[in-house]
């Protein structure tokens, strides 16, 4: 390679300082000059062509204003799965956008007491509505489930036992053990059982003089089936409170309504623990319960005034933006609106004939879709074998493969379910709002299309 290749790429400052850059952050536009310089560098030591000056410039100015793009961007979720992890989660209700919006533009008597003018707890806000929802006596709300297992044990039970069944030492995804968040707290996990049967008799002999407390874990997205048994609440409550030790529940989605009426099993609620004698119950703010991220440990009070003094509480403590989103959507059930306010119930109970209505206009939009019968799933964690009945445009007909199809939707941001060799659309998870814009993706891919087949010579 010669130094006179080399010598065709411009200096750093020469492209920095291009008039075409000059409104851009110049910290920035160094830094991502410098990388475009280093790839072109490469091209040429493996005999590659040198870039031309003005392709650089533009290439630094799209890598800028790409940095600079408010992220994460809104996504329209055509998957059918409401709580979709990779797409975060619950989106949340109107209610509770407004309240985190005015948390966050102004101060707020948050941590402030206005009838002394001291410091106040920021637990006040949420306590009230978990207690009154789920009959529990106090309640703590903190960065997330992970976060209230943590801190649960690290101040409940560090450096001494925790019972726990094998079959609920679980994943919970993304490559998140239960046992290992278990493990940091310090806290002996004393496994009982097998993977598929755990009995009473597992528990009874595994509580001791070390035993800080017993402790269940909703299998989360993963479900036995077959030749299997486990311990029912009811009989683990007196089995632990026969010792003097008190029962965990960690519940997982947090759903505070029935699922089986609308049409899926019954996901266990948290006030159902607390009704059983649950000592503490933990379970998470976005899934099932449709609000922020946010953890809620709720119980006997004198385990919440632990942890709350614990000193993991600080770090794991939920901001005030968040708090005041929770406290917006627990007022909502609080209220009884929770299944016409909040948008993962109302995807859930979403009526078939709306979903078709919706679909058919799409179908029609680009040649050849149609629409079939389908299924939408909860995900979360939650009711890992339950589905609802849905209506999907099929884009089967477009004629491009189902994976180059899927990319196409992505980049014009639109996220669909690959099955069969199909892209399917679910409409249950897309807000009647955002089917024109579903529309115009569909549109736009399809007239790229026709003008590729145009320009191709005959
Ligand atoms: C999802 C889940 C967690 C973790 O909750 P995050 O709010 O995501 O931290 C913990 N335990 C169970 C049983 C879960 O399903």
């Amino acid at each position: 390679m010669s130094q006179g290749t080399f010598q065709l790429l411009p200096s750093v400052d020469r492209v920095a300082s291009d008039a075409r850059l000059r409104e851009l952050p110049a910290a920035l536009v160094v830094d991502i000059t410098r990388d475009v310089l280093d790839v072109a560098r490469s091209r040429i030591a493996a005999n590659g062509p040198a870039p031309a000056f003005d392709d650089v410039v533009l290439d630094v100015r799209a890598r800028v204003t790409a940095r600079l793009e408010a992220v994460p961007r809104r996504l329209i979720n055509a998957t059918g799965v409401i709580l979709h992890t990779n797409l975060g989660r619950a989106p949340i209700a109107e209610e509770a956008i407004a309240a985190m919006a005015e948390a966050a533009r102004g101060y707020s008597d948050l941590e402030f007491d206005r009838t002394t003018g001291r410091r106040g707890s920021r637990h006040h806000l949420i306590e009230p509505l978990v207690t009154a929802l789920t009959g529990a006596e106090a309640a703590i709300a903190v960065n997330n489930n992970a976060a209230a297992v943590l801190l649960a044990l690290s101040a409940l039970a560090a450096r001494r036992e925790v019972v726990i069944s094998r079959g609920e030492l679980v994943e919970i995804g993304g490559g998140f053990r239960i046992p290992d968040v278990m493990r940091q707290s310090d806290a002996r996990l004393v496994e009982v059982g097998t993977t598929n049967r755990t009995r009473l008799r597992d528990y009874e002999e595994a509580i001791g003089e070390k035993t800080a407390a017993v402790m269940r874990v909703h299998p989360s997205n993963f479900r036995m089936t077959g030749f299997t048994e486990s311990v029912p609440i009811d009989a683990l409550v007196a089995a632990a409170h026969a010792r003097d030790v008190p029962l965990i529940d960690d519940t997982g989605s947090g759903a505070l309504l029935d699922t089986t009426r609308f049409g899926l099993a019954a996901e266990p609620t948290p006030q159902r623990s607390i009704a059983a004698g649950a000592d503490l119950v933990l379970f998470s703010g976005d899934k099932l319960l449709g609000g922020p991220q946010a953890g809620i440990a709720m119980g006997r009070r004198a385990l919440i005034e632990r942890m709350a003094r614990h000193p993991l509480a600080r770090a794991v403590r939920l901001d005030k933006v968040s708090i005041a989103g929770l406290a917006a959507t627990l007022r909502l059930y609080v209220e009884g609106r929770a299944e016409e306010r909040i948008p993962i119930w109302r995807m859930i109970a979403m009526p078939l004939a709306d979903i078709e209505e919706r679909a058919r206009p799409i179908a029609a939009s680009v040649p050849g879709a149609s629409v079939i019968a389908g299924r939408s799933m909860v995900g979360g964690g939650s009711l890992p074998d339950e589905s609802l009945p849905t209506a999907v445009v099929s884009l089967r007909a477009l004629r491009m493969s189902a994976a180059a199809l899927a990319a196409a939707l992505r980049e014009r941001g639109v996220v669909a379910r690959v099955e069969e060799g199909r892209v399917l659309l679910d409409l249950r998870t897309i807000d009647a709002s955002e089917d024109e814009a579903v529309i115009a993706a569909l549109r736009g891919i399809a007239q790229g299309q026709a003008d590729e087949e145009a320009a191709r010579p005959r």
